[in-house]
């Protein structure tokens, strides 16, 4: 029998009883959303700052996904790549030109657009580059989050995704983030086929690095013939203030692979976002030379690609082009950081803020094992504000794209408030 909800602490308890263990959410049961806000089972409205972990950057329920959504999956939802479907080659002409590569491939969920990634990159090795079959090495950054398959895992450093999860795939060597000597050196070891690295840390608190990093980082692969590979899964699709994070400063509104400062990389990885929070997709993006390794039988997925994925991305897209995203999200992320500056600067409970665009991340002063951040975390939810730590005491603020100036002084207010009573 399928039970209705009534209250949230009966939805808690069957999530208790018959689910896995494998998160810990904050004690909210949200049974609605519609732009930036999010409706509790009781009715409370909240504002949403994670928005799913960045993909709802265009809004929940945003009425010309939706619309798309419901079409496609009224017409035709799945057919398996054994035959062509009308929406897949649109589509990848589609994304294709709107980031700028010859070729797309893809999937469903993040980690399989990293799995994806590294299995290209290993070919391209062993097929272009003239690696040893079997010896090819990836070069990761510590602290990195790329998902949690057991492969990613194995070249993490967080002891809570890799533990008893061994033994773990070899052929790869982590160096720390934001350092390109450490690269450089790691580049010498001439079996290295690529670097797969994240424009901005997000899983591990917000770590923005050096303004220069990324642009170096692809510059001292290309000398190398190294493939620079950006996991854009949580920082691009406009979040970070423009299209992509390896977009860099310029102005553009949003179009940056026509600017200068654009650092393309050899593969590019997008998931989350990319369908506006209505179904998996992800897809990673390259020119020919590295995806033509690639044959029939070689790598797939019975739903990627599949017309109801691929439909919701491309509109979800458009949205983020036609609603000016990236532009709302440098503004407001200007706004947003200078508020927080101020707290920071009055209260020491708050140790620091960082971020770019509406990606931030408010550090709280307290040691990594109290709960201070966590704390917060129900205090804010019970103004109306759901925000979840990550990483110790770090609170990471992503709000949905789609947001007000007014709307996001009317948080900042919130966090204010909760701040000050943190600091008596
Ligand atoms: C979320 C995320 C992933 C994994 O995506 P899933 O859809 O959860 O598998 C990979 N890389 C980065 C940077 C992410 O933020």
């Amino acid at each position: 029998m399928m039970e209705t909800i009534n209250s949230s602490k009966q939805a808690i308890e069957l999530e208790e009883k018959y689910g896995a263990h494998n998160y810990h959410p904050l004690p909210v049961v949200l049974s609605k959303g519609e732009g930036v806000y999010l409706w509790d089972v009781e009715g409370k409205r909240y504002f949403d700052f994670l928005s799913a972990y960045s993909a709802v950057n265009q809004g929940h329920c945003h009425p010309r996904i939706k619309q798309a959504l419901i079409d496609q999956a009224s017409t035709l939802t799945l057919t398996s790549r054994a035959f062509y479907n009308d929406v897949l080659g649109p589509f990848e002409k589609y994304i294709t030109e709107y980031f700028g590569f010859d070729m797309v491939l893809p999937m469903n969920t993040g980690a399989e657009g990293v799995e994806t990634a590294l299995k290209i990159a290993r070919k391209w090795g062993y097929e272009k580059k003239g690696v040893r079959e079997n010896e090819a090495v990836i070069i990761v950054a510590e602290n990195n989050f790329h998902g949690r398959t057991t492969t990613v895992i194995s070249f993490s450093n967080d002891e809570n995704a890799r533990k008893n999860f061994g033994p773990y795939t070899p052929g790869f060597e982590k160096i720390p983030y934001d350092d390109i000597p450490a690269l450089q050196s790691a580049l010498e070891n001439k079996h290295v086929v690529a670097f797969l690295v994240e424009p901005i840390q997000g899983e591990a608190g917000v770590y923005t690095p050096d303004d220069d990093y990324i642009r170096k980082a692809a510059e001292v692969c290309k000398k190398e013939n190294v493939l620079f590979i950006a996991d854009e899964i949580q920082t691009g699709i406009a979040r970070t203030g423009s299209l992509l994070a390896v977009c860099g400063h310029c102005s553009c509104e949003g179009h940056c692979e026509k600017q200068s400062s654009y650092t393309k990389p050899d593969m590019l990885i997008l998931g989350k976002a990319i369908s506006g929070g209505f179904y998996p997709v992800s897809a990673v993006l390259a020119d020919k030379e590295v995806m033509g390794v690639i044959k029939p039988g070689q790598h797939g997925s019975t739903f990627g690609g599949n017309p109801l994925g691929v439909k919701v991305a491309m509109t979800a897209l458009e949205v983020v082009r036609d609603e000016k995203l990236a532009l709302n999200a440098r503004k407001l992320g200007h706004i947003f950081r200078e508020r927080m500056q101020k707290l920071v600067d009055e209260y020491s409970i708050l140790k620091l803020v960082r971020g770019k665009g509406l990606l931030n991340a408010v550090v709280v002063n307290d040691t990594q094992e109290s709960s201070t951040a966590w704390d917060m975390c129900v205090a804010l939810k019970e103004n109306g504000l759901l925000a979840k730590p990550t990483h110790g005491n770090i609170i990471r603020f992503a709000p949905p794209l789609v947001m007000t100036e007014d709307q996001l002084h009317e948080c900042c207010d919130i966090i204010e408030k909760v701040v000050r009573s943190f600091s008596k």
